[in-house]
């Protein structure tokens, strides 16, 4: 499997890059991603076939489709990741919450949250690539909460890579900011900055391009990659777990292999969403995928009404700070699909000159084909936490947008699988306010909801109060710079 670039080729850059050179150096020409030159096909038998198949024998079978440069026992040490869930031989369990609805829930692993899914075996396979050439990476990550603690997990005392991650100081959940400020790995460094996400963001894009830091990274025979979901290394397993639970929805005898599903998403950067889409190009029986937002709603206006307008739009903080975005990075590879290079520069040019971008009446026909959306707001979610609660079904925020897609999205009935994205326990203070009861901190909300809903508090996020604090170091943005260089 070869892979090409989203806004074509700049003459400079190879025509063509292999998956593993995907992985360690992401970026494409004009500042586009890589995207598989064809997608293998899921025909009925291979489906048949994997009806009952464990996580991680689907995994390898898909990876074989792909055929991509990963010597099978990298590929098998990096599948040893999903042991690290709660259950390894079914690490995404599906909960049926109605008759036609169930949640698949991606949560299972060290951090509590999704991002868990693709990074734990991406963070193995990129620090055995870098090993094995005998190279050096620096990745970098800033985070709202997420993803700084699962890049730390999955990376930590991993050969030949350092992570720099930067969080906003005050801008966290308390357990968020614990899960970055307790690993304990010689390899890794967290910086908290003065200021609020942006900031850090910002501050993080700087650095990127500045070509003075590159240049003292050389000298310290470090390169940088990055670990976010502009990389396919992270893509490629989130294609899997839609493909996993529809697969256990024909094994539950749910529904008969062919009979077409909705998906859901709650979306941000989306990657997840892409995976879905990926997963019905190759033939998933997948009726549409129904994109979820909260009030940061560009995507619904871009599936809606075929406009991505970043000159209407400031970014609100909301209870579900992970869908808090408005450059949503994995777009591009679905108008790539649907479009071709060309359009995609084009578009691509007109969001970074103009703030904007309207697809053609006929180009947004051709994204609902695949695609629908609908946006709420906290009010609503918090709504829906509490309906569920009552049915004894805790939720957290994020998976909580998903359920007003559900009830008015839905066109034929057919069955709906809700992709869960994180743990109550990551949001604990907003699922307690929506269950009638506010408290201030974390550690108390995990107590209350704990003791009155009957759910249990994992070991690893329990602990983490009493867990020493590593990572002190909190600055101002400008001095970022000779912080991280210091540490390289
Ligand atoms: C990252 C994240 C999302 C958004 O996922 P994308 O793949 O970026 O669309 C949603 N919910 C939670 C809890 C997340 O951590």
């Amino acid at each position: 499997m070869t892979f090409i670039e989203t806004r074509g080729n700049d003459g400079v850059k190879p025509q063509s890059v292999t998956f593993s050179q995907a992985i360690l150096s992401p970026s494409a020409s004009f500042g586009g991603l890589y995207v598989p030159k064809t997608l293998p096909e899921l025909d009925f038998d291979f489906l048949k076939r994997h009806t009952k198949s464990r996580y991680k024998e689907l995994c390898a079978a898909l990876f074989e489709k792909f055929d991509v440069d990963i010597d099978r026992e990298d590929l098998d040490a990096a599948l040893k990741r999903y042991d690290l869930f709660d259950d390894p031989s079914d690490p995404v369990p599906l909960t049926k919450v109605e008759d036609d609805a169930f949640v698949s829930e991606l949560w299972h692993g060290p951090t509590r949250a999704f991002k868990d899914m693709a990074l734990q075996p991406f963070g193995y396979i990129l620090s055995r690539l870098a090993e094995k050439r005998g190279e050096h990476y620096l990745i970098m990550a800033a985070t709202s909460g997420d993803t700084g603690p699962a890049t730390l997990e999955t990376f930590k005392n991993a050969a030949n890579v350092k992570v720099a991650c930067l969080y906003p100081e005050g801008g966290t959940s308390d357990v968020q900011r614990l899960q970055m400020v307790t690993e304990d790995a010689a390899n890794e460094k967290v910086i908290g900055i003065r200021g609020n996400f942006d900031d850090a963001q910002t501050a993080l894009k700087s650095l990127l391009a500045s070509e003075s830091f590159k240049r003292r990274l050389k000298e310290s025979h470090t390169e940088l990659s990055a670990a976010n979901s502009v990389n396919f290394g992270r893509i490629i397993f989130q294609i899997i777990y839609h493909i996993y639970s529809y697969l256990k929805l024909v094994e539950r005898g749910e529904i008969s292999l062919g009979e077409s599903v909705y998906l859901v998403v709650p979306s941000g950067n989306f990657g997840n969403a892409l995976g879905g889409y990926y997963a019905k190009k190759m033939g998933l029986p997948v009726e549409k995928i129904l994109i979820s937002s909260n009030i940061n709603n560009i995507l619904t206006e871009l599936i809606t009404k075929g406009e991505y307008d970043l000159t209407s739009k400031t970014l609100v903080q909301t209870t579900s700070p992970a869908m808090d975005i408005l450059k949503s990075s994995n777009v591009e590879r679905v108008l790539f699909d649907k479009f071709g290079a060309e359009r995609t520069k084009s578009l691509m040019d007109d969001l970074n000159e103009k703030g904007r971008y309207v697809l053609t009446p006929e180009e947004l026909e051709i994204l609902r084909e695949d695609f629908d959306a609908e946006f709420s707001g906290d009010e609503e979610g918090k709504k829906v936490i509490a309906e569920y609660a009552k049915k004894g079904y805790i939720m957290d925020p994020h998976t909580a947008t998903c359920f007003k897609a559900y009830e008015k999205l839905r066109k034929k009935s057919l069955k709906s699988i809700i992709y869960s994205t994180a743990e109550w326990t990551k949001f604990s203070p907003t699922v307690c306010e929506a269950l009638g009861h506010r408290v201030e901190h974390d550690k108390e909300a995990l107590e209350w909801i704990s003791s009155n809903y009957g759910v249990s508090v994992p070991k690893m996020i329990a602990e983490l109060f009493e867990k020493p604090v590593i990572h002190k170091c909190v600055i101002d943005k400008e001095n970022i710079e000779e912080e991280i260089l210091k540490f390289i």
